[in-house]
């Protein structure tokens, strides 16, 4: 095969499957409304038609998959299917990020089925913020999945979001939970992506700034080698721990972008900020040929030039993406659609 890049020269190795877009929270920096509208039952991929098209996008070159939603252990027998895809020995990287709140009881099941890597999304250590976050009571049942998963996978990953005023004076805490568990943190900048509709720049904690503030605490952080194709800029402490920040908002990686995203009722889109997508469910179901799906996925790749995160940070004003009543017209817009 002919290698496959898009305009900007960037391959396509890295494919996101939204699961499901139903949640059991309602973080406020990715669903702050009251109401949604969800994607039809019956357009959801079957878990024999995700692992169909996982096997096309393996065959253009994708070979690092992550399991994402909406809450991806909503879906029922999610272990079912990691193990059929597991079973494509061109997956390198199988991995599933999470909100942690049903982990605790699927963690074995999920190592046995194939599962490579979890990443839980940990945004507080205090419970009254949890819920002043996400409307939910659940932290205690998030902290116990981490322990679990700790215990059963080697690589964990804690993602935390961090806003100004909301959580930024946990940056140093959620370092020490995490090394306590031998988890690597992942600061995460605060997106005007779709859904983010109480986005505003006052609320971003700049990478500079979070830095800042590991380096007031450890002294100074030294950057660990760049992997050209990772979104995280990683770091470690004079004490060996180590710590990632993604500085999605003030500094982009757009240029190095590899992933796209797959919705699930099967939408495929090239970048987190695309309005519009291509749709593989009506293809895929209307017995298009895996050869078939394949050229139309390759020739969407040929013509991609997204750069959604950076034109966005190229905007002098800028506000909230996409309006509410937007969101409530398509809800393949969301980030919870989408599958961060
Ligand atoms: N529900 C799962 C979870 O929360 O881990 C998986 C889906 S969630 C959409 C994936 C990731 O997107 C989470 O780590 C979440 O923190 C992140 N996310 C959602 N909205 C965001 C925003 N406005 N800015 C930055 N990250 C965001
Ligand atoms: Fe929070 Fe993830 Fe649910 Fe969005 S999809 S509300 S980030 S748990
Ligand atoms: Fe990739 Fe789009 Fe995100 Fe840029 S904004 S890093 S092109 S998904």
């Amino acid at each position: 095969m002919m290698s496959l890049v898009d305009l900007l020269g960037r391959p396509l190795r890295s494919l996101r499957v939204s699961v499901t877009d139903r949640c059991n929270l309602r973080c406020r920096y990715c669903m702050p409304e009251a109401e949604y509208a969800w994607l039809p039952r019956e357009d959801l991929l079957s878990f024999e038609e995700i692992r169909r098209l996982v096997g096309v996008f393996a065959s253009l070159g994708v070979d690092k998959v992550r399991l994402t939603g909406g809450e991806p252990l909503l879906r029922h027998d999610l272990a079912g299917l990691v193990r059929l895809l597991a079973r494509d020995a061109r997956l390198g990287d199988l991995a599933m990020t999470t909100n942690g709140v049903l982990l605790a009881g699927q963690v074995e099941a999920l190592r046995d089925a194939g599962l490579m890597r979890v990443t839980v999304s940990l945004d507080t250590l205090r419970a009254d913020r949890f819920t002043a976050l996400t409307r939910l009571t659940t932290h205690a049942r998030v902290l116990e999945g981490i322990d679990a998963a700790a215990r059963v996978f080697s690589t964990l990953k804690l993602d935390a979001v961090v806003m100004r005023g909301v959580n930024d004076d946990e940056i140093v805490p959620l370092v020490e939970f995490a090394r306590e568990r031998r988890a690597e943190v992942r600061f995460i900048e605060y997106m005007d992506v779709a859904g983010a509709t109480g986005w505003s720049p006052a609320l971003v904690v700049p990478r500079a700034e979070i830095l800042a503030r590991l380096e007031a605490r450890y002294g100074p952080l030294d950057p660990i080698g760049a992997t050209a194709w990772a979104p995280a800029d990683r770091y470690r402490l004079p004490d060996g721990a180590t710590v990632g920040v993604i500085a999605s908002t003030t500094a982009p990686f757009c240029s190095t972008c590899d992933r796209a995203r797959l919705t699930a009722d099967g939408m495929w889109l090239t970048c987190l900020y695309a309005t519009r997508g291509l749709d593989l469910r009506g293809p895929l179901r209307a017995g298009v040929a895996p050869a078939g799906l394949a050229s139309l996925v390759e020739a969407a790749w040929r013509a991609r030039s997204d750069r959604g995160a950076e034109l966005r940070a190229a905007e002098r004003e800028r506000g909230i993406y996409l309006p509410a009543e937007t969101l409530r017209r398509d809800v393949h817009l969301e980030m919870h659609t989408r599958g961060g």
